[in-house]
């Protein structure tokens, strides 16, 4: 049976007390010496996401990457490496230094490594569901010990973002934009079998519900779970979140795929579940995306919804959503703009080129956010 230790710490934990709390959440699967032989190379994978928003909830909590360092060096670690390729639009090296991680982690004395900048690998997929091969960082790879270390979100996409979808950012951005094409729910599964992870620390101190992965609200749980099991991990903590596992593709395509087994249940040591009583609110559907937007999507990738959801971000930043009336968005490679809309519609993407003279038409794969709101301004006589 797995097991998936959950330490909550009373109030907003310290610097200090982040430490003892991961540390304990390890030790209760067994200790860092279960982990780590001296003199062994350990690459920690951060989720760091995006160079323009970077907080508490978005990227993980750089005391957490900081804990695990320092209990990689007391294990006597030769040498520990922070591993990340950020997300689609970003460019990694500035998420890095944003998020404040690449900072902390050199003065410790461990190396950062930008997945997008380094030699990738090219493995093969055991017993494949979408992809026979998985491009990653080689240096990842040819780590003796991996240690994952996400956040606890949603997501548009998935619904959650916990273990299993932190792993994508081994990937360099062009195995990330075929994911993208291919089915992310059955590339990580893919991706997750082909990566072998020997733990995960899933920050949870403060996490993300709604508009996630980048744009929700916080939520306070002040809570680390740890695992050696990536499946066990994400099955409690989608819990803790309040989801049922039916609403989460992934985990049921993986107990499906055999990857785990639905009716064992992890044995969960620590704090109860039964404190964790918040139900997350959920990402918006495509027609709740904000008010007086609707989103027209089929088959759209996560580049896109992405570029909408931070669109969408910039107009209120901007104090311009109360301005948007009627804006409707076409989006993603199987999607069609209706004949009967009241407004002129945005037509977002190369892939939906041959409608370019049904609306407004904003090119790109995926359109950049200055285009997008350069034609959201247009549809709607917004200054
Ligand atoms: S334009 Fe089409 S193919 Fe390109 S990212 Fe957007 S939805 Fe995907």
């Amino acid at each position: 049976m797995s097991r998936v230790s959950v330490v909550k710490s009373p109030g907003k934990p310290g610097d200090e007390e982040v430490y003892g709390m991961v540390k304990k959440s390890v030790d209760l699967v067994g200790g860092m010496e279960s982990i780590v032989k001296p003199g062994q190379t350990v690459a920690l994978k951060p989720n760091v996401v995006t160079g323009r928003v970077t907080a508490p909830g978005v990227t993980t909590d750089k005391r957490v990457v900081a804990a695990m360092i320092r209990l990689c060096q007391e294990a006597g670690a030769g040498k520990v490496l922070v591993v990340e390729g950020a997300g689609y639009f970003t460019e990694t090296a500035k998420a890095l230094e944003l998020s404040g991680i690449k900072e902390m982690a050199e003065a410790m004395g461990a190396e950062v490594v930008d997945v997008d900048r380094s030699e990738p690998v090219e493995l093969e997929v055991p017993r494949p569901l979408i992809t026979d091969k998985i491009r990653v960082s080689k240096r990842f790879m040819d780590a003796d010990v991996r240690i994952n270390l996400p956040v606890m979100k949603t997501h548009d996409q998935l619904l959650v973002t916990l273990g299993v979808k932190n792993m994508k950012g081994v990937m360099p951005k062009p195995m990330k934009r075929r994911f993208h094409a291919i089915g992310v729910v059955k590339g990580i599964i893919d991706l997750n079998k082909t990566v072998p992870i020997d733990l995960t620390v899933l920050d949870a101190i403060v996490a993300m519900e709604g508009l996630g992965p980048s744009f929700g609200p916080k939520v306070e749980l002040n809570t680390v779970v740890a695992s050696k099991d990536v499946w066990a991990l994400d099955r409690v903590a989608s819990r803790m979140m309040g989801f049922e596992p039916e609403e989460l593709d992934y985990l049921m395509e993986a107990a499906e795929h055999g990857l785990y087994d639905p009716a064992e249940e992890p044995e969960v040591v620590g704090e109860p579940l039964s404190s964790y009583t918040h139900r997350f609110e959920r990402p918006p559907t495509d027609l709740e995306f904000a008010e007086g937007v609707t989103v027209i999507s089929e088959g759209a990738c996560s580049a896109c919804r992405g570029t909408i959801h931070s669109v969408v971000y910039d107009l209120e930043q901007m104090k311009k959503m109360g301005e948007i009336r009627d804006l409707f968005i076409v989006v993603g490679s199987n999607a069609e703009p209706p004949g009967d809309l009241p407004n002129t519609p945005i037509i977002m993407g190369t892939c939906l080129k041959k409608y370019e003279n049904q609306g407004c038409y904003v090119e790109g794969c995926p359109p950049n956010n200055d285009k997008m709101l350069a034609a959201i301004r247009q549809v709607c006589d917004i200054e």
